[in-house]
């Protein structure tokens, strides 16, 4: 097993990936923060799939954090996470500090609207997108890769970046990745780490929820009535929900009867953890 090769510095990451370029071979880049599970893997498997090369990237963005949320505690596990990406058959881990990313003086942030202010993640984490999307707007250009996959796991952070590469001409095809989950359902996330025992018993109800209120629509159940019903039964089980919507797929407006396919999207809390998660709904 070849371990990656680690860039720490823009200059380092473009050096090793010109030749690549110059040999036409296509290039995928997976932005992550680390702490990486299954579902970060998956998606360099689908990486793979779509690019000769394939190069993760691993940085804790500190604009994508509210001052009260958990940046600092945020789990950080590198030899771990190189160790993944080794037997994954990545080629390059990019992890540059926090002033490569955001030297003295740095003034720029993406403002965003669209999928952005749907009125989901946002409502709860009104600086989220603007620091996701600056970070993955200067990942690519810093890597310029021909393909970039990110996790259906975060769909409206999926929504934003695909609508943020096509309004600046970004030359970088957004490829999302299904989200894998635990076997009890639990989608899987780095921050699942802070559930307690009690918790992690409860959280794969959320997934479970989603599936049976979907399944409820799509008998014919009203959708608003279905949703209210689930979000009850949420909270019953010690949930404290800051959303369950059903959204249109693509613009995560209101769903729309003419399209095939819309999307459930939850965000709740147990304890101090919020869990988010999501499903595709087909619409009659
Ligand atoms: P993060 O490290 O949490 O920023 O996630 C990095 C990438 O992995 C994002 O594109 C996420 O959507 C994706 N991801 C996180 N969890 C999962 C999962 N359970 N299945 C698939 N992709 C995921």
């Amino acid at each position: 097993m070849t371990q990656p090769a680690i860039y720490t510095t823009v200059e380092q990451m473009r050096q090793a990936l010109r030749p690549w370029r110059n040999a036409q071979e296509r290039i995928a880049l997976v932005p992550t923060m680390g702490a990486l599970h299954a579902g970060h893997i998956s998606l360099t498997h689908l990486a793979r799939q779509k690019a000769a090369r394939c190069v993760v990237s691993i940085f804790v963005n500190p604009t994508q954090f509210a001052p009260q949320e958990d940046f600092s505690k945020y789990p950080r596990t590198f030899e771990a996470d190189l160790a993944k990406l080794a037997a994954a058959g990545v080629d390059g881990v990019y992890a540059p500090a926090p002033d490569v990313m955001y030297p003295q003086g740095f003034a720029t942030t993406i403002s965003l609207a669209g999928p952005a202010i749907a009125g989901l993640e946002d409502r709860f984490r009104p600086t989220h997108f603007a620091g996701v999307a600056t970070v993955v707007a200067k990942l690519f250009t810093q890597a310029m890769p021909d393909v970039a996959v990110f996790g259906e796991k975060d769909y409206q952070q999926l929504a934003v970046i695909r609508q943020m590469t096509k309004d600046l001409d970004l030359a970088v095809d957004v490829v999302g990745a299904p989200t894998i989950r635990e076997d009890d359902g639990l989608a899987m996330s780095s921050r699942n780490v802070y559930l307690d025992a009690r918790e992690r018993a409860t959280a794969p109800l959320l997934h479970k929820t989603l599936q049976d209120c979907a399944a409820r629509i799509r008998a014919g159940g009203e959708a608003a009535k279905s949703l209210a019903e689930a979000g009850k039964s949420l909270t019953a089980a010690g949930f404290v929900l800051d959303y369950l919507e059903l959204r249109d797929a693509m613009s995560l407006g209101a769903p729309d009867p003419t399209q095939r396919h819309a999307r459930m999207l939850v965000a709740a809390r147990l304890g101090k953890t919020r869990l988010i998660d999501n499903i595709p709904v087909p619409l009659a």
